[in-house]
């Protein structure tokens, strides 16, 4: 397949909101599902198993809320409500339960929610740790895989020391493969779309991790072979996005505005592990290592807001990018309370900054188009 069947395929990936992908993985292989909520939890202990990792972010633009809306009040997030009514319209069906990691009190009510709905499924919630410490924060890490590795090897197989290397190795490949492709856009942004790396992005969610990593290959070694126009764009760094995720209007527009996205953190988990993780004796420690030394900027780690600043900072300086979009959805408490910090780390690197909220379901966006453009024109015209 060249760039765009693939991209048009992960289109459809995006677009099928019952799911076809797992019904016909699980009939091909005889295997089982389980979801995951954002941002992150080690896929490798899935996929060791021979369960199907698939993360779900809810049912973004596509999916009305019918019955969701009467389980949460009005003043959170939007995302929870789009996946009681994927649940409660079946078509989450194919999945044997929900692990929900830690990012903030909405998603620790919602894992209650969905085990009360679905009593007959596993509602793990999964408290990742805010102390990095290996002996404290650590051993409380390695603790609770143990104990999700025990429900999953009731729907899957024993999960061995060689079944997770095996697993780390092909999810090390993944991310050497995500960051070659992250990478190549921050060199050049026309020839690697944002809309286009976002949908990949989004495969990555459910695909098998194997017909994934080959799925990026193809597409890094074709679209480096189409003739694309450079445009006239300002280069930006995307903050706040990692939970529910913009529309996809939202993540074209921002190109076709002036705004070249040089990184961002959609969709952060398939990157959270910035480094390779050891192969060896103790894979299940590694998986932890990785965690406890992560330098990715995350909202949802409760590390010093200096620390966190200087992170996003250094992605700035990496990626040479004139300005940074807070785009956060509205009523999300982690991304907006280190928005202020954030704000006052960039105007002292004398980075601009622009900030806008949306919702998963957002359908207007004239004015945010013009918010856009104005600040890529601001920038230009301070540059000229
Ligand atoms: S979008 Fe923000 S507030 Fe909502 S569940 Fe995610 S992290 Fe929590």
């Amino acid at each position: 397949m060249d760039s765009q069947e693939i991209v048009e395929k992960c289109r459809s990936i995006y677009e099928d909101m019952e799911f076809s992908y797992i019904s016909e993985w699980k009939e091909k292989t005889g295997g089982n599902a389980i979801g995951i909520m954002p941002i992150y939890f080690p896929k490798e202990v899935i996929h060791a198993a021979g369960v199907l990792p698939v993360e779900v972010f809810g049912g973004g633009d596509m999916v009305d809320v019918v019955k969701g809306d009467s389980y949460y009040q009005s003043y959170i997030c939007h995302i929870v409500r789009t996946m009681v009514d994927l649940g409660l319209s079946g078509k989450l069906d194919s999945l044997s339960g929900m692990i929900c990691p830690f990012t903030c009190d909405v998603v620790r009510n919602f894992t209650g929610v969905w085990g009360l709905l679905f009593p007959d499924k596993y509602a793990r919630f999964f408290d990742q740790p805010q102390n990095f410490d290996r002996e404290i924060g650590g051993e409380y890490l390695a603790s609770q895989l143990r104990d999700i590795i025990g429900f999953l090897e009731t729907i899957g197989e024993k999960v061995t020391d060689e079944r997770l290397n095996n697993s780390i190795e092909l999810y090390n490949e993944n991310r050497r493969l995500i960051r070659k492709l992250y990478d190549m856009r921050a060199e050049k942004p026309w020839q690697a779309k944002t809309e286009e790396v976002y949908l990949l992005m989004r495969a990555g969610c459910i695909l098998e991790v194997s017909e994934y990593n080959q799925m990026l290959n193809d597409y890094m070694d074709s679209v480096v072979n189409l003739d694309r126009k450079q445009l006239d764009n300002i280069r930006v760094v995307i903050s706040g996005s990692f939970c529910e995720q913009p529309p996809l209007t939202l993540i074209r527009i921002f190109e076709l505005a002036g705004c070249y996205v040089v990184d961002d953190d959609y969709i952060l988990g398939n990157r959270y592990l910035d480094k390779e993780v050891a192969v060896g004796d103790d894979p299940l420690g590694a998986l932890v290592q990785g965690y406890l030394d992560s330098e990715v900027p995350s909202s949802c780690r409760f590390e010093e807001y200096n620390a966190k600043c200087k992170k996003l900072a250094k992605v700035v300086e990496r990626r040479k990018a004139e300005g940074v979009i807070f785009a956060a959805p509205s009523f999300c408490d982690p991304a907006l309370e280190d928005e202020p910090d954030y704000d006052k780390e960039l105007a002292d690197m004398d980075v601009r900054v622009m900030s806008l909220q949306y919702s998963e379901d957002t359908r207007q966006f004239n004015l945010i188009r013009e918010q856009i453009g104005t600040f890529s024109d601001s920038i230009k015209l301070s540059e000229a």
